[in-house]
């Protein structure tokens, strides 16, 4: 069965009907790009599929878990303990350290100080930043703080990590380099990855693409 599974899912802001009647599949383990013109609705798309949205129709499931039904609460913890998050700009905390920031969630999850800060230094170091574990996100490139933003998505070894124009605020090379990264360790975690973009090169690293074009979906995505 998919991982993530939607059907007829509608989603309005006041007139503006974001999605418009969207089923997709996800598949555990695989890599999926969403795709499409800004303003198609991918980043609805995203945060609906993560449960940061409910639809105002249509169901949403996470493995077993009928997302859409749940309260804001219980979509809180089902994204603290089961998603990690990368968005265009890395969203770390101005007064945090990398470590800290990196630590956060898991502190956030109610592990013990000396454990979150042994696991964030880990993901630092696979990350290339062992040195600067003690900057502010204001002391690093804009490269270097977004492989801080995906060591503390994936520092609490999430089953799904989410990624909203990740690169975005990027030049090619430093995307290039955080794409291959991000893709590297979440493949070594076996995690499921969702990225929303409308790079092509960033496309390329994905198992399968979807095109969403006025809300709903222009493409396959939905497993036979
Ligand atoms: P994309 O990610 O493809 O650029 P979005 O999902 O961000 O598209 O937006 C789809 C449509 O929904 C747009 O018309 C956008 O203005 C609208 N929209 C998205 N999020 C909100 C929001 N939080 N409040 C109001 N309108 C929104
Ligand atoms: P994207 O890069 O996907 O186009 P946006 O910059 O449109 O992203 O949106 C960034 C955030 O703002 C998202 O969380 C989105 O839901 C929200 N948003 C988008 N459009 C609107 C809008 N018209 N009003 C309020 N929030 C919006």
């Amino acid at each position: 069965p998919p991982i993530l599974r939607l059907r007829g899912v509608r989603k309005r802001f006041g007139l503006d009907t974001a999605l418009d009647g969207v089923d997709l599949d996800v598949r555990a383990g695989e890599v999926l790009a969403i795709m499409g013109p800004s303003g198609s609705g991918k980043s609805t798309l995203l945060h609906v599929l993560a449960g940061v949205y409910a639809p105002d129709e249509g169901s949403a499931h996470y493995l077993d878990t009928l997302v859409s039904e749940l309260g804001e609460a219980d979509r809180a913890r089902l994204r603290l303990e089961e998603f990690g998050f990368v968005f265009q700009f890395g969203q770390l905390l101005p007064d945090l350290t990398a470590l800290d920031n990196v630590a956060l969630p898991l502190l956030i999850a109610g592990r013990p100080r000396r454990q979150a800060v042994r696991q964030a230094k880990s993901w630092l170091t696979q990350l290339g930043l062992a040195d600067h574990a003690g900057k502010r996100p204001g002391e690093l490139s804009g490269g270097q703080a977004q492989r801080v933003a995906i060591a503390r998505a994936l520092v609490t070894a999430p089953r799904i990590v989410f990624a909203d124009e990740p690169t975005g605020s990027l030049d090619s090379l430093s995307a290039e380099q955080v794409m291959a990264t991000l893709l590297e360790l979440a493949k070594g975690t076996g995690a499921t990855v969702v990225i929303v973009t409308h790079d092509p090169r960033v496309a390329a690293y994905a198992d399968r693409e979807v095109v969403v074009r006025d809300g709903r979906i222009s493409g396959v995505g939905i497993l036979a």
